[in-house]
């Protein structure tokens, strides 16, 4: 079995762009791109904020063209998942079940999924008035009532974001006490077109082929109750996809790959980069910018080893 100089995990923004690089430093990178290849931008509609489309351009297509663009350099793809990695020995093992992949570094970019509430309704209604990101979606909601779902700092940060465009929005959160920061939380509550709903949980968000409405639960009164919107925004956290990673290099205690000097990993010769490490940004742009960083880190790596 041959030994890849270099094996990128993660068939997204970061993953492609750092296939992108690597591909072009001549290091015929091996992208372990994952099953659901794409990642969030593949149940984004319209993009609008990645610089270079001043038209926008949809999630997919511009996947698509980030991933054409590492073929067209010599990165080569196998679309499974990773389940385990070995990184206490050089070379590093990489496992897709039971195959293993050899590799003298790696670009770890698996990304990270919004936490869902688990609603069969929510699954449905995804990207039909369903989203995880008001500053990829929220102008779609000029005018319109929209709901957000969270207690933290992203969900006051997004509803006071919507209101650049909505007429109303509603912040429904679980409990009466908050995670966020409390400037975050006054400057929500500061803001005339955002109404909390507290101690309330999601019962169903309403609708056929788009959001109508949503059926809300109250601890205080036990009641149900409906309510009519357009737009349902959920900020309840996300989960980064490092689960196989344990015990392989250092992760925070939410699973966040911890990286110093750039992108390096407790690992030497693990870079990471993207949304998996990031829970800050957490944009496409951003996410592309750390594939980059991590394959120019990667290169020297290697550059260093005379690899
Ligand atoms: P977070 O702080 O973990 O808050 C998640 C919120 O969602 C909590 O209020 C939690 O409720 C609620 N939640 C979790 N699971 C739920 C469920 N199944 N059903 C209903 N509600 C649920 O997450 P975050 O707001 O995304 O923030 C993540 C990190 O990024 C934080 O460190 C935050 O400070 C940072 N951040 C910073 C900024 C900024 O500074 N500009 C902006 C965004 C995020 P409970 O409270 O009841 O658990």
């Amino acid at each position: 079995m041959s030994v890849h100089k270099v094996i990128v995990i993660g068939g997204a923004c970061a993953g492609y762009t750092a296939a992108i690089y690597t591909a072009r430093a001549r290091l015929r990178p091996l992208c372990i791109e994952g099953l659901a290849y794409g990642g969030q931008l593949m149940t984004t509609s319209e993009v609008e904020n990645f610089p270079g489309f001043p038209k926008g351009i949809h999630g997919p297509d511009l996947m698509q063209n980030m991933r054409d663009q590492a073929e067209r350099f010599g990165t080569e793809f196998l679309s499974r998942d990773v389940t385990r990695v070995d990184f206490s020995a050089r070379p590093f093992k990489v496992h897709v079940e039971d195959d293993v992949h050899e590799a003298h570094s790696v670009i770890v970019a698996t990304g990270a999924g919004p936490r869902k509430l688990g609603l069969p309704s929510e699954k449905r209604l995804w990207a039909k008035g369903v989203s995880s990101c008001a500053t990829c979606d929220g102008a779609f909601f000029r005018e319109k009532v929209v709901m957000v779902a969270g207690g933290g700092d992203s969900a006051m940060e997004e509803a006071n974001f919507l209101t650049r465009f909505a007429s109303k929005v509603y912040l429904v959160h679980r409990r009466d006490e908050f995670r966020s920061s409390k400037i975050m939380l006054d400057r929500a509550r500061a803001n005339p077109k955002i109404e909390f709903i507290l101690s309330t949980t999601v019962e169903e968000i309403l609708g056929v082929d788009h959001v109508t409405g949503v059926r809300l639960k109250s601890h205080r009164t036990g009641e149900s109750f409906e309510l009519a919107i357009d737009g349902f925004f959920l900020a309840i956290g996300h989960i980064p996809n490092t689960s196989f990673l344990a015990g392989a290099i250092d992760l925070d205690p939410e699973g966040y790959v911890l990286v110093h000097d750039g992108t390096c990993t407790s690992v030497t010769g693990v870079f990471a980069g993207g949304d998996c490490v990031d829970h800050r940004y957490r944009q496409a742009i951003t996410a592309a910018g750390m594939g980059c960083m991590a394959a120019i880190d990667c290169e020297r790596h290697l550059e260093a080893l005379h690899l």
